[in-house]
């Protein structure tokens, strides 16, 4: 093959388009790196760079030499080289040229990026550098930029169903809250710690991506944390207060201006200047449901409240835990035999007693009518109450001080099973990098793992 045939195979396989070319393909062999150069002939008219700029044809005023690290050559490392040209253009002046196999600023192709963006998913960022023979502050930038872009892309305005959960970021008492879609099944948000600012920075973040935090959320699954809970009453719901900062807000200039003063110069049908007025205005505010696996895991909580207590009088109890707590399908043939020993009647244990109150409270997410299921854990209060077994009264009053957001359940069935997942993508791939630099870092690779973010276009050249 000539060196001609050589530039047109090299050009098709890069799939160049006019006026870039392949002008000298170099591979150095002591090195092991494949260079490919590219150019544009002589009189060869650019595109102004600039956004919004319908100039197609500017003159090229001079050109710089730019170098591009781009997929492996077999096992070889390749290079792009290319005097990429500054053009002048009437509106704008003199700018470099956007090249169509790189964003402005990276020093790897696109194909590059995605490249190691796909491994990224998958692998942790120490080898893949390894791996690709780069530094891995490099593959961070890339991976940075791609998610900091694309997720700024995304229009969050029609979410209504919200789940929020917290993950851990390190040993101990280091928290990421994740807020997700559970419709679309993506994070949308991940923050530090697991406070209600959460919620609040949730709900900026929200309102960056087109939409109304304080209105749209329909529902929000979360676990019986107080700080969601407030946070999601403070911030993704309307409150009383705000509007009637939006009456006086009406007449600013007024400063002294009263309540009764502000609601008559405003709209009558306005709903939110109803203060004074027969009609009471419903101020938007999401259904908060708790999660069935929060809630029961506080029963088992319970369970094992009575256990260790008991265990003092009872050593048969020690090393029982798990016995008590597993699903009994998902129990060892070994552990099994031991459940069914301990609960023999003649054993009298307040464990059974305290794990079949907490099994007929599970029956409650087995009942398929809502009305017949709220009947039904109105019934097990009452009967809970009087167990004579000091946990599970402490959890009856649990679930009576969330009884809307435990009933709720049964109408919109909506649980973080998906987000209990999405936790274990997240700790797997923290346990594969052995924990990261930064929460920083851990949440660009959970947005990169679980936020459905987009690829980059790959523009045929
Ligand atoms: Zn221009």
């Amino acid at each position: 093959m000539d060196d001609q045939g050589l530039f047109t195979m090299f050009g098709a396989a890069l799939g160049l388009a006019s006026p870039w070319q392949v002008t000298s393909v170099h591979f150095d062999d002591v090195l092991g790196k494949l260079e490919i150069g590219l150019d544009f002939p002589r009189g060869s008219r650019f595109a102004c760079p600039m956004e919004g700029c319908s100039e197609s044809a500017c003159p090229v005023h001079d050109t710089a030499e730019k170098r591009w690290r781009h997929l492996d050559f077999f096992e070889h490392q390749a290079f792009l080289i290319a005097r990429v040209p500054r053009v002048s253009c009437g509106e704008h002046g003199i700018h470099l040229v956007a090249v169509p196999w790189a964003r402005p600023g990276s020093g790897f192709t696109l194909l590059m990026e995605v490249a190691m963006l796909t491994f990224a998913k998958q692998m942790p960022i120490a080898p893949l550098a390894a791996m690709a023979r780069e530094h891995d502050t490099r593959i961070w930038r890339v991976i940075e930029h791609h998610v900091n872009v694309t997720r700024a892309g995304l229009d969050f305005s029609g979410v209504t169903k919200v789940g929020c959960d917290e993950t851990s970021a390190r040993r101990g008492q280091d928290y990421v809250s994740l807020f997700m879609d559970l419709e679309t099944r993506r994070v949308m948000f991940a923050t530090p710690g697991k406070d209600a600012e959460t919620v609040k920075a949730f709900a900026e973040d929200l309102t960056a991506h087109g939409g109304a935090p304080k209105t749209q959320v329909e529902e929000v699954c979360c676990d019986m944390s107080p700080a969601f809970i407030s946070g999601i009453t403070k911030y993704l719901a309307e409150q009383p207060e705000e509007a009637e900062a939006q009456v006086t807000d009406t007449t600013a200039e007024a400063v002294e201006v009263t309540t009764s003063a502000a609601v008559a110069t405003a709209d009558p049908a306005d709903p939110v200047t109803s203060e004074g007025d027969e009609t009471e205005v419903e101020l938007h505010c999401p259904q908060i449901i708790f999660d069935r696996y929060h809630v029961v895991a506080k029963a088992n909580e319970a369970v094992d409240h009575v256990r260790r207590a008991e265990s003092k009088t009872r050593p048969e109890l020690k090393r029982s835990r798990y016995v008590w707590l597993k699903n009994e399908a998902n129990l060892t043939v070994k552990q099994r035999e031991k459940l069914a020993w301990l609960t023999r009647p003649s054993m009298q244990l307040k464990t059974t007693r305290a794990a079949r109150w907490r099994d007929d409270f599970n029956e409650f997410y087995n009942l398929t009518d809502p009305e017949e299921a709220e009947a039904y854990l109105k019934r097990w209060c009452y009967g809970a109450k009087r167990s004579r077994l000091e946990p599970i009264k402490e959890f009856v009053a649990t679930v009576e001080a969330h009884w809307d957001g435990i009933i709720a359940w049964q109408q919109s069935r909506l649980s973080n099973g998906l987000l209990e997942g999405t936790n274990s993508l997240v700790q797997a791939a923290k346990r594969r990098a052995r924990g990261y630099r930064s929460k920083a870092k851990m949440i660009t690779i959970i947005y990169l793992i679980a936020g459905k973010l987009p690829l980059p276009q790959i523009h045929t050249i």
